[in-house]
């Protein structure tokens, strides 16, 4: 568990000496009490509705890279629908297609074969300038980096989504104010980017990805540069957003941590989705072992590299 987790023995064990035979069993226990006490209780759960609309649905998307010659089958026939309202993780090796995935559903990138809809409108027929626009109106994105301008203000690197959109000023900053007072960062607001701590800067990356209420939130790795305390207030930011906003949310994680906070996890392999999990009505202490397990497993197969 700790290799999964990418901590020492030492670190976990806070230095104490443990007998060889009770190691693993011991480490394994404070390991998981740790953790669960890190994912807390479960407020913000809820349910997936039932019978909900799609905002994002592909159909065996295919994307196949060709070098010299060779063909790489980065993407090999993914199927999948996200519902409006859930907060679906992708997990996956190094190499297993994560990014070729999350490039294909940002419109960043266009599939070999197949279709993606996102809100219904199949993005792989749009043209350049099209699709560009149908980013900004549809999608919003939370990258480990932050992506924040750095001669912008925190206010205006919020607003920027809804001034492309040609809001009315005073609109933006009733919205910008309210978004920014959910998330705690009204303090901050005229300071710039590089003023403010990493966890501000990722909350002001939430704040620019929400206001302008997209049908899809892409999270590629967003806890990815954070301290621990500042990515558990992520996560629970994210849930919040699904919860009080109705978002739906994709994100991209190597983390169990992370994803435990998701509803429905989607575990890639060589292009292709090896298996699934549902957090139905599990704790998220149960889910996140579950998780674990499914990574142990594949880890047994030579497959999970984190
Ligand atoms: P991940 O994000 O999970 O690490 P990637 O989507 O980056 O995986 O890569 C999936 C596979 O596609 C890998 O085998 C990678 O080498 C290959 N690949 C990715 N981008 C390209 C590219 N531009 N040209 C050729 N092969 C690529």
């Amino acid at each position: 568990m700790c290799s999964l987790l990418d901590i020492t023995l030492n670190e976990l064990l806070l230095g104490e000496v443990i007998p060889d035979d009770c190691l693993k069993e011991k480490s394994d226990q404070v390991l998981f009490d740790v953790i669960s006490g890190l994912l807390g209780n479960d407020k913000g759960y809820i349910p997936n509705p039932v019978n909900s609309e799609k905002v994002l649905e592909l159909e065996n998307v295919k994307k196949i890279y060709e070098e010299t010659g060779a063909k790489t089958a980065a993407i090999n026939g993914i199927s999948l629908e996200v519902a409006r309202g859930s907060f679906v993780g992708i997990m996956g090796a190094s190499g297993s297609g994560k990014s070729t995935l999350l490039n294909m559903i940002a419109a960043i990138d266009k599939p070999s074969s197949g279709t993606i809809k996102i809100d219904g409108q199949d993005v792989s027929g749009l043209t350049e300038e099209k699709l560009a626009d149908f980013r900004r109106q549809h999608l919003g994105f939370i990258f480990q980096e932050y992506n924040l301008l750095d001669t912008l203000t925190i206010y205006e690197n919020i607003a920027l989504a809804l001034t492309i959109k040609e809001t009315p000023k005073k609109e933006i900053r009733t919205a910008v104010e309210k978004i920014a007072e959910a998330l705690n960062i009204t303090d901050i607001l005229q300071k710039f980017p590089y003023e403010v701590s990493g966890g501000q800067r990722q909350r002001c990356a939430c704040a620019r990805a929400i206001v302008a209420n997209p049908g899809l939130i892409l999270a590629d790795e967003p806890t990815g540069a954070l301290d621990s305390h500042s990515a558990r207030q992520l996560l629970e930011i994210l849930v919040m957003f699904r919860r009080d906003y109705h978002a739906t949310i994709l994100m991209v994680t190597h983390d169990a941590f992370s994803a435990s906070y998701c509803d429905r996890i989607f575990f890639l392999k060589d292009g292709e989705i090896r298996t699934y999990l549902n957090r139905d009505g599990k704790s998220k202490q149960d889910f996140f072992a579950d998780i674990l397990d499914i990574m142990a497993k594949t880890a047994e197969e030579g497959s999970y590299v984190p």
